[in-house]
């Protein structure tokens, strides 16, 4: 049998440019070369401690068999507080649904609201996975491009003249992967504003860097009543807790969303893991503010966030912008398009990061991948050596280029 069984759903569907990045690094690590995995977007930390002995504690007390579709009332009510104590946001457990990863979130959501040729509304630079999932739901991705120069924020202006009759959706990410920026509360007010023009329109909020914010406090789009109504907070454990192995994601939803969601989770998955349910529960019982463990951590990426700024400044040609929450840097690196080492010329930031990765031993992520092509991403989710030793690694190796 050849491959002419797949279908086109999947002949279609782009591999994850950052897991890809990170699967040839990974090859490489296993022929015995040095590399710099700076590709994937995971904290280096581990899950704190009181998390791992919820876990260790549910296959203890045989909490192993199926869990409710939507994730255990337990948890669900848990996330309700966790909204209310950190959002000021009133949920009911009945609006909450549990899923393996925000990933999975969003494609439940995606899946439960697109007919063909739906359009959704995505500002560029965007994750790598939002344009796929929305064609694998057979919606039509609307990109909305924002530069450098305006911290690759979208302006309402550019929000409204993007809707049209087909638009199902306005998808959202802040503090956002792959730039970094964060929306000020002005700033996301003025976007809540022009959306609530359209109360059709049905807003995904991805909140999952929330507490990996340096300029203060996370303001959620949801604090807006005039689009409560309209408005689908993705959010989950992996990056704030440390907990991306654990694959557990949430939404807070309308009702109806809610229960859609379960409905399709119900043929899909059956509900998420039950010793990753617990070990959430314990993650989202507990305050960021006065979590040691979290709050190392973020003083850990605000310091290597400026660490990485101060020495990319020293390689030539390399803009960049200060992001103020995630752990990526997002610079331009069209400087060096059209040069060469003497083998082959650098057209596009694909090419540059295969460049980087065979030369400097340095795996990144290309801009292409994010909606922009001019840019390369760099995740500062490892030790400050490591940065630096990358960062040398690059300049050199850039360096070679002319
Ligand atoms: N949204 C964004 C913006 C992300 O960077 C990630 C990380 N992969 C996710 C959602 C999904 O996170 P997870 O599935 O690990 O919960
Ligand atoms: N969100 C991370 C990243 O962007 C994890 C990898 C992925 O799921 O894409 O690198």
């Amino acid at each position: 049998m050849n491959n002419n069984i797949l279908s086109n759903r999947i002949l279609n569907l782009s591999e994850s440019a950052t897991l890809e990045m990170t699967r040839l690094s990974r090859e490489l690590i296993s022929n015995g070369i040095d590399v710099i995995t700076l590709s994937i977007g995971e904290p280096d930390f581990d899950t704190p401690m009181n998390v791992k002995e919820a876990g260790k504690m549910a296959i203890d007390n045989n909490i192993t068999h199926y869990p409710p579709v939507p994730g255990f009332m337990e948890l669900r009510e848990a996330i309700a507080k966790k909204l209310k104590r950190d959002n000021n946001l009133e949920f009911n457990a009945n609006q909450i649904v549990v899923s393996t990863g925000a990933k999975h979130s969003l494609i439940n959501v995606f899946m439960c609201i697109l007919n063909d040729g739906d359009e959704v509304v995505i500002p560029a630079p965007y994750w790598v996975s939002y344009p796929e999932m929305v064609t694998l739901s057979g919606g039509k991705p609307v990109i909305v491009d924002t530069t450098i120069d305006c911290d690759f924020k979208v302006t309402p202006e550019q929000i409204e003249s993007a809707i049209t009759s087909k638009t199902k959706a306005f998808l959202f990410n802040s503090p956002s992967n792959p730039t970094g920026s964060v929306y000020s509360y002005d700033e996301l007010e003025a976007i809540a504003k022009v959306l609530a023009k359209y109360p059709d329109v049905l807003i995904v909020a991805d909140e999952i860097y929330e507490y990996i914010n340096f300029g203060g406090e996370h303001f959620s789009l949801a604090s807006f009543p005039e689009i409560k109504d309209q408005i689908v907070i993705v959010n989950g454990v992996s990056k704030g807790m440390a907990m991306t192995g654990w694959r557990i994601g949430y939404i807070a939803a309308p009702l109806f969303i809610a229960a859609a969601c379960t409905k399709l989770q119900g043929q899909y998955t059956s509900g998420t893991g039950t010793i990753s349910q617990m070990a959430a529960l314990e993650a989202v019982s507990t305050d960021p503010k006065t979590s040691e463990e979290v709050q190392n951590m973020v003083r850990a990426f605000r310091e290597r966030r400026d660490l990485l700024i101060e020495l990319v400044k020293d390689i030539p040609g390399m803009k960049s912008n200060i992001p103020d929450g995630a752990f990526y840097l997002f610079p331009d690196v069209s400087y060096y398009y059209g040069k060469s080492n003497g083998d082959a010329v650098i057209s596009n930031s694909t090419e540059l990061c295969m460049y980087l990765l065979n030369n400097a031993h340095v795996a990144l992520v290309p801009g292409e991948a994010f909606g922009s092509p001019e840019c390369i991403r760099i995740s500062y989710a490892t030790s400050k050596e490591m940065i630096t030793e990358a960062v040398n690694r690059i300049k050199a190796a850039l360096t070679k280029l002319s």
